[in-house]
């Protein structure tokens, strides 16, 4: 078989260069091997296997090499697409790798949890042609399949950071927001320390998004990067408790201060039984999952509670999470608990896709209204209205409206809410000065990343809201410029 497919990229590269645009176009999307659903709903290794080096080379085949790249318009960290692909073609690897990281320090982490299919991927060519996104060539698969070919053949140089500049740089949480500064402001010559709550470092990446999307110990590799480049990481500090900002800028020492404190607050629907035994927020379930490794236990110190009929509230990536996490842990039936229509969901369709196939149930246009006890204070039910859908909303969203009569209860016996997720307020609570929006935001200078107190700057998800990985990258990168600006000249 992999002989076969051998002599095929053999055969195709000889033609390559006599080969007309519509030859290139009717060449196949290269598919990815994946654990089968039956297989992997009962256990935590990665669902995608990822393309070996024959699949990759026929897949970037496919690109057209559009001179004015529209894809690249499509990525927010401006990625050149295009050369990265041409050079995975022609089996130089090592430059492919080198491209993506100008401009994105955990292509391994992106490639895989990226949602291409609205950024880069929605804009190429080959899928617009085809009318079919799902067509384009696959940039997201290529990324990932470059970055562990990295990580796998020990190719990750480290970089000799610029002189030192004797500025120190705290950074506050160490999400893809966090690192993403330290890296930079690192290779700049600065002293930088990220302090961290938890005792693990990598923010949602760990302690969020679940092993099965995302393996642990690529996050792991892309913070001993970091370590071995010379950024100085503190576990265990609650910044606004333990330090305060204040404390880090006039009595440590520190030049300036970058907030990456992320949106960790879960929100609740505000409905009966919310007390019960057995109702989770999504961080919490997950944090006990993933960082904690609850499926392990009790090899590990953390239990969680392993529901047999299980309901999520929720229709985003974090409660596909939530769903697929509870399925491997042992669930009979999964009930994803949403209120719109499918269409209207915000989970990327890979993971909708990929949840169905591992036996999730969607209720649709379904509301909890409450949640009822079963025996000592433990969830016994919900009770659920269904909805329908009404004239847009703020969100451009069609409003869902409850049909009246409609209501009826479903036995489970664990809840996970996961119906988003607010600011983290200590650091704004326990900073004076500093402003922040009515949802508790912080206040930041878009292309800056300045906020209101000098010497202070912020950017990701505690500014932007729950958004996205490569969004706080890319602010995270804005805010490593502005800082380093700032150093430099002093100006505020
Ligand atoms: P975070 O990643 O939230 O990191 C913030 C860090 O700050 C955390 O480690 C936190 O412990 C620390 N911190 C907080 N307060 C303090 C304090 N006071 N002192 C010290 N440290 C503190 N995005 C995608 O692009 N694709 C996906 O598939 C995807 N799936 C997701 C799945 C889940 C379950 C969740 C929750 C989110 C998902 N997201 C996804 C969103 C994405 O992970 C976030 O947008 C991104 O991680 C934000 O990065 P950040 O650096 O701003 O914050
Ligand atoms: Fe290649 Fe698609 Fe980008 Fe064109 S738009 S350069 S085909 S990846």
């Amino acid at each position: 078989m992999s002989d076969d497919r051998k002599s095929k990229l053999d055969a195709l590269k000889a033609r390559y260069p006599e080969m007309k645009l519509k030859d290139r176009l009717a060449l196949d999307q290269q598919p990815m091997q994946e654990q089968a659903p039956e297989v992997r709903r009962r256990n935590i290794k990665e669902v995608p296997l990822g393309y070996d080096e024959i699949a990759a080379q026929l897949e970037a085949m496919r690109c057209l090499e559009c001179k004015k790249k529209p894809c690249v318009a499509g990525c927010p960290v401006n990625i050149d697409i295009p050369t990265f692909v041409v050079a995975i073609r022609k089996g130089d690897f090592k430059k492919a790798i080198g491209v993506i990281r100008e401009s994105n320090c955990l292509p391994a982490v992106t490639g895989r949890v990226c949602p291409q299919e609205v950024q880069c991927q929605a804009q190429c060519t080959v899928g617009k042609s085809k009318k079919d996104v799902l067509q384009s060539v696959s940039i997201g698969r290529l990324e990932r399949f470059v970055a562990d070919w990295e990580r796998e053949h020990a190719m990750l140089d480290i970089p000799e950071p610029a002189p030192a500049t004797g500025k120190r740089i705290a950074i506050v949480g160490s999400g893809p927001a966090g690192l993403t500064v330290a890296g930079d402001l690192r290779k700049l010559g600065h002293d930088v320390t990220i302090f961290e709550a938890f005792h693990k470092f990598g923010g949602v990446l760990v302690y969020g998004i679940p092993e099965f999307r995302l393996p642990k110990a690529i996050v792991q590799s892309e913070v001993d990067y970091l370590e071995k480049l010379g950024v100085h990481f503190e576990p265990n500090v609650v910044v606004g408790q333990t330090l305060s900002i204040e404390e880090l800028l006039e009595e440590e020492g520190f030049d300036a201060v970058f907030v990456g404190t992320g949106a960790g607050l879960p929100y609740f629907m505000n409905i009966s039984g919310e007390e019960l035994i057995g109702v989770y927020s999504a961080n919490e379930y997950l944090t006990r999952a993933n960082m904690m490794k609850a499926y392990t236990f009790p090899d590990t110190d953390t239990p969680t509670i392993k529901g047999k009929n299980v309901a999520v509230f929720g229709g985003g990536n974090v409660a596909m999470d939530s769903a697929r996490t509870a399925m491997r842990l042992g669930a009979e039936n999964v009930y994803l608990v949403y209120r719109r229509s499918e269409e209207e969901m915000p989970a990327r369709t890979e993971e909708a896709h990929h949840a169905k196939e591992e036996g999730i149930q969607f209720l649709l246009l379904t509301n909890p209204i409450a949640i009822l006890e079963g025996e000592k204070e433990r969830v016994g039910s919900i009770r659920v209205i269904k909805m329908e859908l009404g004239e847009p909303d703020a969100s451009g969203r069609r409003r869902p409206i409850p049909i009246e009569g409609s209501e009826y209860e479903l036995e489970v016996d664990l809840v996970i809410e996961a119906i988003g997720n607010g600011p983290n307020p200590l650091v704004p609570a326990s900073t004076p000065g500093l402003e922040v929006t009515r949802r508790g935001n912080i206040v930041a200078d878009k292309e800056l990343c300045k906020t209101s107190k000098k010497g202070v700057f912020a950017g990701g998800d505690i500014v932007l809201g729950a958004a996205t990985v490569i969004l706080a990258m890319g602010e995270g990168r804005r805010a490593a410029r502005a800082i380093h600006d700032y150093l430099a000249t002093g100006e505020w």
